[in-house]
Order: structure tokens, then sequence, then C-alpha cells
């Protein structure tokens, strides 16, 4: 049986965190943000003083840490030995450093098996770069959104949130990401076989959601 996901994959600020939120919402299904994941791990291998670029330091501190999610008003929500980062995982020194920590292998496996223990929750709509292709190759549905990259800072820079400042600067940042993120050697962001890709630029987020909705509904 193909497991209960609808995969959302894309880039960063593709619009997949409003649009798989406003899914999840709509079906009665429970909500994951992978992101958030490589940037708590991230957040909690700062804390601990791992110095950037020290890969074997950053994976012996995961292989210690205490990862737990539950479901806290449909969402899960994960803990990272016993903190709640909270917003601090989308400031700046975090977002610089997450696609570093999320290109490691032994990384990588080891939040893959926890998004696949995330099932347990019930039937989820998980967004990510690699839910479609790795995570759950055999999802229901899948997605993948994509946007112009100027109008993925706009949006971005509009947000005001962590990664803020002028178009440009965030232009900049949201590309060194997509580079690393579709340059790694392990589980690269790609479109996975079998998914609907959705161009964002230049539609409403009612329309993306209508988009896929529609595509869940005649499935
Ligand atoms: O989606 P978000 O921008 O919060 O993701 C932060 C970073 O986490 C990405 O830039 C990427 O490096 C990493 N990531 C990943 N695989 C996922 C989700 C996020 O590598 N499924």
């Amino acid at each position: 049986m193909p497991a209960d996901v609808i995969a959302i994959d894309g880039p960063s600020a593709s619009g997949k965190s409003t649009v798989a939120r406003r899914v999840a919402e709509a079906l009665g299904r429970v909500y994951v943000d992978s992101g958030a994941v490589y940037r708590g791990i991230t957040w909690r291998v700062m804390e601990l003083g791992v110095a950037a670029g020290d890969v074997a330091g950053a994976v012996a501190a995961l292989g210690r840490m205490k990862v737990a999610g539950s479901v806290v008003e449909r969402a899960v929500k994960f803990t990272y030995d016993g903190f709640d980062p909270g917003g601090a995982i989308r400031a700046a020194p975090v977002a610089e450093r997450v696609s570093e920590i999320a290109a490691v292998p032994e990384i990588r496996a080891k939040v893959t098996g926890l998004l696949r223990e995330a099932a347990s929750f019930g039937p989820l709509v998980m967004e990510g770069r690699d839910i479609g292709s790795i995570v759950f190759p055999d999802a229901r549905h899948k997605f993948y959104l994509d946007a112009d990259p100027r109008e993925r800072a706009r949006r971005r820079a509009a947000e005001g949130q962590g990664e803020d400042g002028e178009v440009k600067r965030v232009l900049g940042a949201i590309s060194r990401r997509d580079a690393r993120d579709s340059g790694r050697a392990t589980a690269p962001l790609r479109v996975a076989p079998g998914a609907i890709v959705i161009d964002t630029t230049g539609l409403s987020l009612e329309q993306v959601v209508e988009r896929v909705m529609a595509a869940v509904r005649e499935a």
C-alpha cells in the first residue's frame, strides 16, 4: 500500500510551507515541516559548540542527541535534547549553516528515519526537498512547487523573517542555499518521479492550494 502521505517538495520560498499547511488543514491531515528538523538539529549542533565545517563533530553530536516528535495542534513538533528552539531555527545563523549540515549522509539517514516514523501519527502532509524522492518514494501524492528565484526572494523579504534585508541580499542567500541543496551528492533537490510540478510564479496562494486539492481529489 502506498504511504498515506502528500509530499510537497521544492526550493526555499517556493510557497510550499504555506500551501502544505493549508492542504493539511483542509484535509484534516497532520503537517510535517522536514526543513524544521534539519534546522533544529543545526541549531542544537551550534548550541553544543560544534564549529562550522566539523562534519565528524556534527555527526557525533547528533549520535548523542535525543530528537523526539509529538503532535501539537495537528502538526508534528520536534524537540532536541528536550529543547524547543522556537523561532531561532529561522534566524540567519541557522539558515546559513543548515545546508552544510543537511548535506551530511549520516545526518540525512537519521532525519529520514525520524520523518518515516512520523507516519505513525496518521495521514500526513510533509514538505521538504526529498520527501517524494527519498523519504516516501511511495507517497500517494507528490508535488513539486517551484517559482522564479527573484519572485521567491521577494516573497521571503516580504515575510520579514530571519533572512531579512532587501530582496537582493535575500536572493543571494536563497541562491547559495539552492545551489548547495541541488548540488549535494546525497538526496539532492530534484523533481521526484511521478511528482506534479507547479510553477507558482504569478499564482496566488489560493490558486496553488486549489491546484493541489484538485489533483488530490482527482486521484
Ligand atoms: O525548507 P527549509 O528552507 O526550512 O529547509 C532548510 C534546509 O534544510 C534546506 O535548505 C535544506 O538544506 C534542508 N532540507 C533538506 N531536505 C529536506 C528539507 C530541508 O535537505 N527534506
